[in-house]
């Protein structure tokens, strides 16, 4: 091949980021387009990270290195899927790499899901990380809310919520969020999982943050923690002794509760014209029971979108270790997968250094051997749509405005997210 080849990675995510680092310093010589339909960079990182995490977002500085590269462009405002097509995008280029995530949540299928007050937890956590497509949360008249699933998401967002609204200040959440989550009367909070606290998928240190939290009483209700946590694996041990520990320790009256349900689904969620309750049923006996609530966030596992043309089976892109396959099994050359859209969505930002590099290993031996063929211009093409993609100046204009932001406020960066002023800050160049 003659020309230099050309990468697209669709998705600036950490999965996206990760493997534009790992090409951008490989031997070969490859030019590295990454598009993203946020003008902003990092993904899950910036918006699904939780605020009061902030050693984990520390993880942005290693992916910027990709930016370092002079192979690499960062193309914000692309929408893959809406403004251009797969198929165009491979029409420009010799590999596209989608690294898209899962931006949909699994639905419980219960009659009420839809209820007003009843969400999934992807979107709280969107609203609380400042994503510009969150729809606000209104939690004034919230003092019950039921979390379902036991996940380290589930965990996030009960912890939001039952954390003492002060100690989010130093956060870079939105002031509207922090206003919104100061006037909260939240008292309860259920985390409600439908196996055994022995099951949990949630991390011990993530538990343990949770029950440690200033002025919180642990409720364990209806059931008993195992006795015996002989044969189980590290993780499930540590879990049941961290919620042993808290339920031992004394805690006179505590400020606010959180109520560990175990071994219980829901089966409905309940209210006239809004959430106001929800009825589980135990897993064990099929006996039921209503916990009144006035919030529903449904943090059962987030779901993958499907692209045009581009193969979906169970919430992410058939591969073979990143090489995209379609449904009968067909090699699609020139087309990979990394991230949660390859392999679901399970794993740590960290889990996505492996993935990557396993799909940027295959991306480099069929580069090797392509046959070259004609490209057309991916930067005529958008011009064509009428797209103008934000650069990575743009997003460091915003960058920079978040951290004054944050600065007049006494913290590290306060977000924009506002769709019109991360414009203004592109466009008003
Ligand atoms: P997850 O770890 O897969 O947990 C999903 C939870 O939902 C499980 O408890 C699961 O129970 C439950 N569930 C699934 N379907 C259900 C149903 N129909 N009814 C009731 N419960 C149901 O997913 P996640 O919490 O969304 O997290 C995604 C990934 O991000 C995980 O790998 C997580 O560790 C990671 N993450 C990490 C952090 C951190 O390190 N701080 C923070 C956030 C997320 P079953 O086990 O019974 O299926």
């Amino acid at each position: 091949m003659e020309r230099i080849p050309r990468v697209a990675i669709v998705g600036a995510g950490p999965a996206g980021l990760f493997a534009a680092g790992l090409l951008a310093r490989a031997d070969a010589d490859v030019a590295i387009d990454i598009l993203d339909r946020l003008p902003t960079p990092f993904g899950l990182l910036r918006y699904g990270v939780a605020p009061d995490h902030a050693s984990i977002k520390a993880v942005a500085d290693k992916l910027a290195d990709a930016f370092e590269s002079p192979r690499v462009r960062f193309c914000g405002l692309v929408e893959i899927g809406t403004q251009v097509t797969p198929a165009e995008l491979l029409g420009c280029y010799d590999a596209v790499v989608y690294a898209i995530g899962a931006a949909l949540d699994r639905r419980l299928g219960i009659p009420g899901e839809e209820l007003p007050g009843s969400r999934s937890a992807r979107e709280f956590v969107s609203w609380y990380s400042g994503h510009p497509d969150a729809v606000a949360h209104e939690l004034a008249h919230v003092t019950s809310a039921v979390v379902v699933g036991v996940g380290n998401v589930a965990v996030d967002v009960a912890r939001i919520l039952l954390k003492d609204p002060a100690e989010l200040h130093a956060t870079d959440m939105p002031d509207a969020v922090l206003a919104e989550l100061q006037a909260t009367n939240v008292r309860d909070v259920w985390l409600v999982g439908r196996r055994g606290p022995a099951d949990a998928a949630f991390s011990t240190a993530e538990l343990r943050e949770l029950l440690g939290l200033d002025g919180l009483g642990v409720v364990y209700e209806r059931g008993e923690l195992p006795a015996d946590t002989t044969g189980l694996d590290r993780r499930a041990r540590n879990n049941v002794d961290a919620i042993a520990a808290a339920l031992a320790e004394e805690r006179p009256s505590p400020l606010r509760r959180l109520h560990l349900l175990f071994q219980h689904r829901p089966v409905a969620i309940l209210g006239e014209g809004r959430v106001a309750s929800v009825e589980f049923e135990s897993t064990v006996d099929g006996s039921r029971f209503e916990v009144p609530a006035d919030l529903v966030l449904r943090s059962i596992g987030y779901y993958g979108v499907p692209l045009p043309g581009v193969p979906f089976v169970d919430g992410r892109i058939p591969n073979v270790e990143g090489r995209v396959h379609d449904v009968d099994g067909t090699l699609r050359p020139g087309e990979y997968a990394v991230g949660w859209i390859k392999r679901g969505p399970v794993g740590l930002i960290g889990a996505n250094k492996s993935d990557a590099t396993e799909t940027v290993r295959h991306l480099l031996e069929d580069l090797a051997v392509a046959p070259a063929r004609p490209l057309g211009d991916p930067d005529e093409l958008l011009a064509a749509r009428g797209v103008r993609p934000s650069t990575l100046d743009d997003w460091r204009r915003i960058d920079d405005a978040e951290i004054g932001r944050g600065t007049l406020r006494g913290r590290e960066r306060t977000k924009i997210e506002a769709w019109h002023d991360l414009l203004d800050l592109v466009f008003g160049r």
